[in-house]
């Protein structure tokens, strides 16, 4: 399958029937799997033969889609998750005790700031965050020998910053650190980050990969791309798994990979559920062709907001005067999302008018799939912050999220253009 394109491998990859099979996975709605013979039964709790066994740890269904992303993202192992905040904590547990510190950019999704600046420190894991924009010298700064990965993500929800993977790269491969990256906004169709230089992806495949706003899930993607064989910073790889009948996850083909689903999926079991692992393969099927009419949409849209008289500004990087065009350039040629930022002239009431006004366009804490929706931050997903922080988060009271679907391009422009009217 590797050597498929994404369009191909959205529908092909990630479950092959046996002769008189369904064509499209089933959805395995069981906890348990019969096995008649017990050494059978042993080999699988050693490892040692593949199977499932019970459906906190794995599931056919989830296995299907973990492939398919698998395939995608050009990685070896798919773990899938309850949600996308899901798959970041598992991450972070699967390579982190109290007393490591991890390094995240200030311009990543609100909820996995909150995980990082508030949650895990609680456990005893530092979090050093730095500005997408810093040097590598400013980065490098940051890490220690007890740092366990740098995390960024490729396009930020909401700062739309498209990240410089040269510099992130270049930083941990120089002190064998992993790079972990979140792909959610751009998707593996527009960027494979595991070939820019990424250990591990991470998906909120609620967003475009379900594409449907209808399954909550998360993805990690285990590159396979890194050694943790006798790598010092990684000494829980190096030493025989107590809990795990003396396994040393390094030594083993798909390391990160097996270390977080045979330790935190079993103890955590935020494991994606087998009907929203069907829903989101479904999904999945037509990404390709919805991240291509995103894309040209988002591209149209930007336009006409960027000539607009009643816009002062908007961030998207398909617009040439756009700070992160070039490197958008670079990194993601077909597109960056349909995720843009724009302020409208006046304040947060002229934004409400204006958003009261969409009749096509709704207001929803969402992004990402296959209906355009807006948000006003302000004064929803950051009213509890203050007037410095907001400012400090690059939140205007004028700022309007939009989150651009796959309708047709002149009837979001139309029902824009109605809206800006009645501001
Ligand atoms: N990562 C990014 C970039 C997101 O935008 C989100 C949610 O919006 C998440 C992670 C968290 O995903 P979930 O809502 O599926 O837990």
């Amino acid at each position: 399958m590797s050597n498929y394109k994404q369009e191909t491998l959205c529908v092909q990859a990630g479950y092959q029937p046996k002769n008189g099979e369904s064509r499209i996975p089933q959805i395995c709605q069981s906890t348990t799997f019969f096995y008649g013979d017990t050494q059978n039964m042993a080999d699988l709790f050693d490892l040692k033969a593949e199977g499932f066994f019970y459906s906190r740890l794995a599931n056919p269904t989830v296995e299907a889609l973990e492939k398919k992303v698998a395939a995608l993202e050009g990685g070896v192992y798919g773990l899938g998750c309850a949600s996308g905040m899901s798959a970041i904590l598992l991450t972070a547990m699967t390579l982190c005790e109290a007393g490591d510190n991890v390094v995240c950019a200030n311009e990543v999704y609100g909820g996995s700031f909150n995980l990082f600046s508030v949650t895990l420190p609680k456990f005893g894991i530092e979090c050093r965050f730095f500005d997408a924009n810093c040097s590598a010298e400013r980065l490098e700064s940051l890490i220690d020998e007890r740092t366990k990965f740098v995390f960024a993500e490729t396009v930020a929800n909401p700062a739309i910053v498209v990240l410089d993977f040269e510099k992130l790269a270049n930083v941990c491969k120089k002190h064998g650190l992993l790079l972990i990256v979140d792909n959610t906004l751009a998707t593996p169709v527009l960027c494979r980050p595991l070939s820019l230089g990424a250990n591990i992806v991470i998906h909120s495949t609620s967003k475009y990969i379900d594409g449907h706003a209808a399954a909550l899930g998360g993805m990690i993607v285990d590159g396979g791309n890194f050694n943790f064989k006798g790598n010092k910073r990684y000494p829980a790889f190096n030493v025989p798994d107590e809990s795990y009948h003396g396994l040393v996850y390094g030594e083993l083909p798909v390391a990160f990979g097996t270390k977080c689903r045979a330790q935190m999926m079993r103890d955590t079991g935020a494991i994606m559920s087998p009907q929203n692992a069907f829903i989101t393969y479904l999904g999945c099927d037509t990404l390709a062709l919805r991240m291509e009419r995103t894309a040209r949409n988002a591209e149209k849209v930007a336009a006409f907001l960027a000539a607009h008289p009643k816009v002062e500004w908007i961030h998207h990087p398909s617009l040439k005067d756009d700070p992160y065009h070039e490197r958008a350039e670079k990194y993601l040629p077909n597109g960056t999302g349909g995720m843009m930022s724009f302020g409208i002239k006046g304040n947060a009431k002229d934004c409400a008018r204006f958003m009261e006004a969409l009749k096509l366009i709704t207001q929803e804490t969402h992004v990402a799939d296959v209906r355009s929706c807006v948000l006003h931050p302000a004064s929803t997903t950051h009213r509890q912050l203050n007037k410095q922080q907001l400012k400090d988060a690059g939140i205007s009271a004028n700022l309007v999220r939009l989150s651009v679907g796959i309708e047709n391009a002149d009837d979001l422009i139309a029902d824009l253009t109605q809206a800006l009217n009645a501001v």
